[in-house]
């Protein structure tokens, strides 16, 4: 199953290209994709007979008003989780590995959906865009062993990891507004081949530059869900950015990126310099 969060807190079914409203079939609740999440062995049944239902129905996803899929507590992220972009930061910051750094948090107020911008705060440093596939958590993990780790995964999305660069604290650089797009669509697990061995592709504009595979993944998926619910408790709707391979550069106002991961979908987003960019603060300057 395909599904989108849109309007006001709808939820969608994609079918034949088109959004078919399922929100009907998940019981009342201030955030009914996490319910749906939470609660996926029952309401599952129920959400395909109201898609089938609706499907002639639909609305274009364009016209639907498409948001972040899903409204995660926590989201995680795996730093320098690909060998070749390792390499590639060796020359731009030294030595980075995951089995060094193991991971961090980004702010759940970062993430946007499909149809926002990313929206660049300083004028004077430099901004990088990071391609990555987005794990969501389907069922509470906690000490999860990496042998049963996807029975807690729901499902897969796009998910983009923009970063400022520079010496501060990884959570400090990558947590501002806009700074995690996510989508359009939320993938459950069933519908992804092998999410171990998933092509990922990344334009900017009109250029290739990230072309990789989840193959190639230091970490794979179950060994990042065994090291995090080692020390944190997972939640459903939970997210873990499984990292970025090499080929990752800046932006600049104006630019367009694009996100392409074979069976889980292709996320575009713009990105804007903020009408008040100011000069990154030094510390210690009044
Ligand atoms: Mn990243």
């Amino acid at each position: 199953v395909r599904l989108v969060r849109y309007g006001d807190e709808q939820v969608g079914c994609v079918l034949g290209g088109l959004v078919v409203d399922v929100t009907a079939a998940i019981p009342a609740s201030a955030n009914p994709m996490r319910t749906l999440i939470e609660s996926w062995e029952e309401l599952a049944g129920p959400v395909a007979e109201r898609a089938a239902a609706g499907a002639a129905a639909g609305t274009p996803p364009a016209e639907a008003g498409l948001l972040a899929p899903l409204r995660p507590e926590k989201v995680l992220a795996a730093p320098a989780n690909y060998r070749d972009h390792t390499a590639e930061m060796v020359e731009l910051v030294g030595t980075q590995v995951i089995e060094r750094f193991k991971g961090f948090l980004k702010s759940p107020s970062s993430v946007v959906g499909p149809g926002s911008d990313v929206v660049l705060p300083f004028h004077d440093r430099r901004f990088d865009y990071e391609g990555e596939l987005g794990v969501v958590i389907g069922r509470r993990a906690r000490g999860v062993a990496a042998s049963a780790a996807f029975e807690h995964v729901f499902g897969y999305l796009p998910l983009l990891d923009m970063t400022m660069r520079g010496e501060e604290d990884r959570s400090f650089r990558k947590s501002f507004d806009t700074f995690t797009p996510i989508g359009p669509e939320l993938v459950t697990a069933d519908e992804v081949t092998d999410a171990g061995d998933l092509e990922l592709k990344l334009w900017r504009n009109d250029e290739l530059l990230q072309d990789a595979n989840t193959s190639d993944l230091v970490w794979d998926i179950p060994k990042l869900i065994e090291v995090y619910s080692s020390v944190i408790t997972l939640e459903p709707g939970d997210v873990i950015a499984t990292g970025t391979p090499a080929g990752i550069g800046p932006v600049t106002d104006g630019d367009r990126l694009r996100l392409t991961i074979a069976e889980v979908g292709t996320l575009e987003v713009s990105v804007l310099e903020s009408d008040s960019a100011t000069s990154f603060p030094e510390p210690g300057a009044e």
